[in-house]
């Protein structure tokens, strides 16, 4: 399609993001049955629930706009699923194994983050603001799924190191903000 107005192009990342999600849909399954840690598996299991949701905020936003969101393949999202395709693929150390799926996740994750970015942007431009919130509730979700998969990763690879961040996280927190400090305040009030 030629690009004449700013609604073709917010049209055409919608439609880009559309094929993305069901192409993250169709390939979830297969990570949740080959991930070993049960965190994971969870996680994958809780975020194609989230997707199949994510996709159908996509087709209300193009029931507003009048417009069809099928019949666009995005090839950006296939080339991650091919090398997601390849860590199911992996043999060797379950947890290793693990790991190569987080890597390509995070991939996905990170590709859906820059797009969904623009998208909203746009809507944003457009003045479309019910688009704007159910866009912005996606990239949080997707943002969230990015940090959970870090945070598995971690629990995975090094659960010493893990333990450590999160205590050096509290400290770094202000005083006022640790729960600790909080009850010592509770405590101090008549
Ligand atoms: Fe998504
Ligand atoms: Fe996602």
């Amino acid at each position: 399609m030629s690009l004449e107005s700013l609604q073709d192009l917010y049209l055409e990342q919608i439609r880009d993001l559309h094929s993305a999600e069901q192409q993250i849909i169709d390939a979830l399954p297969n990570m949740v049955e080959r991930a070993t840690n049960p965190k994971l598996s969870a996680g994958f299991t809780r975020h194609l629930e989230q997707t199949r949701q994510q996709a159908g905020r996509l087709e209300r936003i193009g029931q507003r706009m009048e417009r069809k969101v099928t019949g666009k393949k995005c090839k950006g999202m296939e080339g991650l699923l091919k090398e997601g395709d390849e860590a199911i693929d992996e043999d060797g150390d379950p947890q290793l194994v693990d790991a190569a799926l987080i890597a390509a996740a995070q991939r996905v994750e990170h590709y859906e983050i820059a797009a969904y970015g623009c998208a909203r942007t746009y809507a944003e431009a457009l003045g479309l603001n019910d688009d704007v919130a159910v866009l912005q509730q996606t990239l949080d979700e997707e943002a969230e799924t990015d940090e959970q998969l870090t945070q598995i990763s971690l629990s995975i690879l090094s659960p010493d190191a893990q333990t450590r961040i999160a205590v050096e996280a509290d400290a770094d927190r202000p005083a006022a903000r640790r729960p600790q400090s909080r009850s010592k305040n509770t405590e101090a009030r008549p």
